[in-house]
Formats: C-alpha cells, sequence, structure tokens
C-alpha cells in the first residue's frame, strides 16, 4: 500500500478497529491496514479489492469530506450508488479507472473529488421539482 504519510510503498500491518479505537468503537472487528513505519492506518477494503492508500490524518479528513456529499447522494436516491460511482469516475479520470474515495493518493487530488462531489450533487439535487 502506499503510505501517504511517508510517500512510499509499505508493506502493512493488518489490525482491527478495536486497535485503534478501543474495544467499544462501532466497527470493533474491521480490518484496517497500518503502516509498520509512521503508525498511520486506512480502512481495508472488504470483500471487494484492497484498498491502495494508507492516508495520513489530513487525507482522512478530506475523505470524510468527500464520503458525506457522496453518501447524500444516493442515500437520498437521487441515484443508484452504482451509478454515482460511475459517474465520478468519469469526472475525476474519463473512466479510465474505477473511482474509490479512499484510493485517493493526494490531498490535490482530494481537493479536487470533493469540488467534483459538490457539483454532482448540486446537479442531483436540483433536478427536484419543489411542490408546495
Ligand atoms: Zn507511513
Amino acid at each position: 500500500m502506499f503510505c501517504v504519510n511517508c510517500q512510499k510503498d509499505v508493506d502493512p500491518e493488518i489490525i482491527t478497529g478495536a486497535d485503534i479505537y478501543g474495544p467499544k468503537f462501532r466497527f470493533a472487528s474491521a480490518p484496517y491496514a497500518r503502516c509498520p513505519v509512521c503508525v498511520n492506518y486506512g480502512e481495508c477494503a472488504v470483500n471487494e479489492t484492497p484498498f491502495l492508500v494508507i492516508p495520513d490524518f489530513r487525507l482522512r479528513r478530506a475523505y470524510n469530506f468527500i464520503d458525506s456529499i457522496l453518501n447524500l447522494i444516493w442515500m437520498q436516491q437521487k441515484m443508484s450508488k452504482a451509478e454515482m460511482l460511475f459517474r465520478m469516475a468519469d469526472l475525476m479520470y474519463n473512466n479510465k479507472k474505477p473511482y474509490r474515495t479512499r484510493d485517493i493518493e493526494s490531498y490535490d487530488e482530494a481537493c479536487r473529488a470533493y469540488r467534483l462531489a459538490k457539483k454532482l450533487k448540486k446537479e442531483c439535487f436540483s433536478k427536484v421539482e419543489i411542490s408546495a
């Protein structure tokens, strides 16, 4: 995995949510990947291709900002999650690779994703017809 803090590929340790946040954490048994050098950590993908990046603190916060917007889009059923991911892949990478927030490697890329997510949200929500 690419550790953003170390700016290099590292061989991550696999730990659990409980190791980071304690046994009362809601996702205590969820797997996390931790950099053995700087001990930053990132989520592991469950049941899909593993994530590629161990974010640093700033990038982890950026992920949360991006996902809070994207989640709003599909949770409010403006489009399906798959459709939303497809649109983000199109906007970010011209569909040359799939979009996953947790594969974003840099803060600049995260800022771009944040801007595009806001655009997408605006597009979705402006289609709503307001009735009295
Ligand atoms: Zn590291």
